[in-house]
């Protein structure tokens, strides 16, 4: 089973795909972290993404679906795979499908995670400050500027492939305001059905 979790940022993809890790033995794909990490490694790469990322604006789609075909054929495929955060441009989800074509794989849910965005503001400005006071590192991208442009990213370039996958069939939508809790079992309803 592999799936796709659409949604702006802080709709909580990044928890629904750890939870999936731990219960299923799924492989999360999350090119955030993969570029995250690559800008810890202090990569040529990594270097590059920094100043686009700590924006909020999207890095090239050439970088991400780089990241992705190297993680696909890495052999790594578990319970199946969780793309969190990718696709996010109808070219990411074009390269996506082709990859998996050739791969013989194949992408059986994208599932939409509803958010109102007052609350995605909140969250992710709490999320920097709850980190702040416990004295953890905080995202630098985690503050009220860069959410604009992380959102309006959102709304221009990735809510697109809400129709896209709509059309092909595979979208399920849920909401993504519940407790982590029902959030889960929502998604296990669609996995399950
Ligand atoms: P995330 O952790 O998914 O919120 O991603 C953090 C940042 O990494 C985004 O704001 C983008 O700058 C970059 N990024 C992550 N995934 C992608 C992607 N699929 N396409 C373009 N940029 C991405």
């Amino acid at each position: 089973m592999n799936i796709i979790l659409l949604g702006p940022p802080g709709a909580g993809k990044g928890t629904q795909a750890g939870r999936l890790v731990s219960d299923r033995n799924m492989v999360q794909l999350s090119t955030g972290d993969m570029l995250r990490a690559a800008r810890t490694s202090g990569t040529e790469m990594g270097k590059i993404v920094a100043d686009v990322m700590d924006r909020g604006d999207l890095v090239t789609d050439e970088i991400v679906i780089g990241l992705i075909k190297e993680q696909l054929e890495s052999g790594k495929t578990g319970g199946g795979f969780i793309f969190d955060g990718f696709p996010r441009t109808l070219q990411q989800a074009d390269a996506l499908g082709a990859l998996m074509d050739e791969m013989g794989l194949t992408l059986d849910h994208v599932i939409e995670m509803q958010v109102n965005d007052e609350v995605l503001v909140k969250r992710i400005v709490g999320r920097a400050e709850e980190a702040r006071k416990a004295g953890q590192p905080v995202r630098a991208d985690d503050n009220e500027e860069s959410l604009k442009v992380r959102l309006l990213a959102y709304y221009k370039q990735t809510s697109p492939l809400i129709g896209y996958y709509y059309a092909k069939g595979m979208l399920k939508s849920l909401d993504g305001l519940g407790t982590i809790e029902q959030v889960s079992k929502d998604i296990a309803s669609i996995l399950d059905a």
